[in-house]
């Protein structure tokens, strides 16, 4: 008998979103009952094995001591990880105000005596090694369902590692910044098929950096088109992001 491909799903400090992609395709899921087993999914099973498992999908940002002790086993027993999403893949939105700003505004929100747990959020990646990274907020159904179908057909996974601009030209869409509007398209991560600039939309840049990007181009052309002050607030969807830093 054909060995099934055995999936599972976990969720850290998220909304869900993400994982609930999965039940957009459900049927076809269904379908491919003969190929996979999701034996792990707290969300949607009232059963769940401990693994091993061939692929684990995580969503969500790692934020406590026990999340990393978890992530660090789901990896110790899963053939390959996915990091499910942008708030598993970059932090998201658990991970959008960190450090001392962070600090300012728990006390103001909980008081002047409340102990921040996690000053710093980071992505999976920052603990363990990532195979996949799906990122959206939430993932797109298409890019899901195109990853699943790679790992049953054994197929190899092609990173996207262009950025949404090479989307948009194949969309046919004439540049946005040709009528002087801002767009952050060319230093975003391509795979959602340039959704706003094709429907007359700045992309806002909201799958991250493309890898090679040239921040100090997009910020002097996003300057002469909005001016500075509304560039770097703009651009502040990247910053404290690992990507960004790595350059
Ligand atoms: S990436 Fe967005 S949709 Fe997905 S879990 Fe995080 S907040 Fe929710
Ligand atoms: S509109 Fe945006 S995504 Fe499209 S080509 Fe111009 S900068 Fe790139
Ligand atoms: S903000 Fe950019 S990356 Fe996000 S959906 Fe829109 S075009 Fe795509």
């Amino acid at each position: 008998m054909k060995h099934k491909v055995k999936i599972a799903i976990f969720d850290l400090t998220d909304c869900e979103g993400c994982e609930l992609q999965f039940l957009a395709f459900v049927e076809k899921v269904l379908e491919m009952d003969d190929q996979l087993e999701i034996t792990n999914w707290r969300l949607a099973k009232q059963k769940n094995v401990e693994g091993p498992f061939d692929v684990a999908f995580i969503e969500g940002s790692p934020l406590t001591e026990e999340d990393i002790e978890l992530i660090k086993e789901i990896k110790k027993h899963s053939k390959a990880v996915v990091a499910l999403g942008n708030c598993a893949s970059l932090a998201g939105i658990p991970g959008l105000i960190n450090g001392e700003e962070r600090e300012r505004l728990a006390k103001k929100i909980y008081g002047p005596n409340y102990k921040l747990r996690v000053r710093e959020v980071r992505p999976l990646s920052h603990y363990i090694d990532v195979d996949y990274e799906l990122r959206g907020c939430p993932v797109t159904e298409k890019e899901l369902e195109e990853l699943v179908s790679s790992l049953i057909s054994g197929k190899k996974v092609v990173p996207k590692t262009y950025p949404v601009c090479l989307e948009c030209k194949a969309n046919g869409n004439p540049c946005l910044f040709l009528e002087n509007k801002a767009c952050l398209g060319a230093v975003t991560k391509g795979g959602c098929g340039a959704l706003c600039p094709s429907h007359g939309h700045r992309c806002y840049g909201c799958l991250g950096p493309v890898r090679e990007n040239n921040t100090d181009a997009i910020t002097n052309r996003l300057s002469e088109t909005v001016g500075k002050d509304e560039a770097i607030r703009q651009l502040e969807i990247f910053v404290n992001n690992p990507m960004m830093e790595e350059k």
